[in-house]
């Protein structure tokens, strides 16, 4: 039988298997993305009790099998882990729930993803320490797209590398580029691009470049609009989790 393996871990999604068990998908911090069977998890209050549920942060105790992708969970514990309360208002867990699924929809099976944990541990921390907001959910997307290679340039025209500042111009977003080119450049660009405001440009350039729990202004709506179509072409779907997102937090 293979090795018990431990990793902290954050549940993003589990559901009821059979009469008593649960199938749970967690991005751990050692492993990346792993989706395992609790045995039981529905009668084992000891072992499992409430310690699944999506936003648990838990170390987890697994046993790989010799076939199949689930592993077997053994145990997970919340240990001394920070422990990330959403559900005591309503756009908080709209935004926390995006994240979940976000992350994993950007990750992998059996692929690192210890950048991609620690992103959402400080995104849910930061999420439970203040209010949600478009300027937390909006440094959460633009850090996990990073993360996944696909880093987006806001603060520079791609051409000329003129800055882009908060004035009154418009800039030009090119998705096939993940860059901003200014209104001098445009017509140089053959590809499609997307006008937004140079001020929404400016504090997108910003919220990518600072920590997650710092405060920041957000960007209009165009900016957050440029993002949500920059993942949703990534992803080729839209989440689940944003029609609800857009109804309780909109930019
Ligand atoms: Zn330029």
């Amino acid at each position: 039988m293979p090795a018990e393996e431990v990793s902290a871990a954050i549940a993003l999604r589990a559901r009821d298997y059979s009469e008593s068990d649960r199938i749970v998908t967690l991005l751990t911090r050692e492993y990346g993305k792993l989706t395992g069977i609790a045995k039981g998890a529905r009668k084992s209050r000891a072992r499992f009790e409430r310690k699944l549920e999506p936003f648990a942060h838990v170390m987890l105790y697994f046993r790989r099998r010799l076939n199949g992708q689930l592993v077997f969970i053994t145990r997970a514990e919340a240990a001394e882990l920070p422990q990330f309360r959403v559900d005591d208002d309503l756009a908080r867990f709209a935004l926390g729930s995006y994240m979940l699924e976000l992350a994993e929809a950007l990750t992998s099976e059996a692929a690192d993803a210890a950048g991609a944990y620690a992103i959402l541990t400080q995104a849910l921390a930061a999420l439970c320490r203040r209010s949600a907001s478009p300027a937390i959910r909006q440094a959460y997307e633009l850090k996990m797209l990073a993360w996944a290679g696909y880093g987006l340039e806001f603060a520079r025209c791609r051409t000329c590398a003129a800055p882009t500042e908060a004035g009154d111009h418009q800039t030009y977003f090119v998705p096939a580029h993940g860059s901003v080119v200014c209104l001098r450049c445009r017509p140089t660009v053959t590809a499609a691009a997307v006008r937004i405001e140079s001020r929404s440009a400016a504090a997108l350039a910003r919220l990518g470049a600072i920590e997650l729990d710092s405060e920041a202004e957000a960007s209009r709506a165009d900016g957050a609009l440029v993002i949500a179509r920059f993942i949703a072409g990534v992803l080729d779907r839209r989440l689940r989790s944003v029609e609800f997102l857009d109804s309780v937090l909109s930019p």
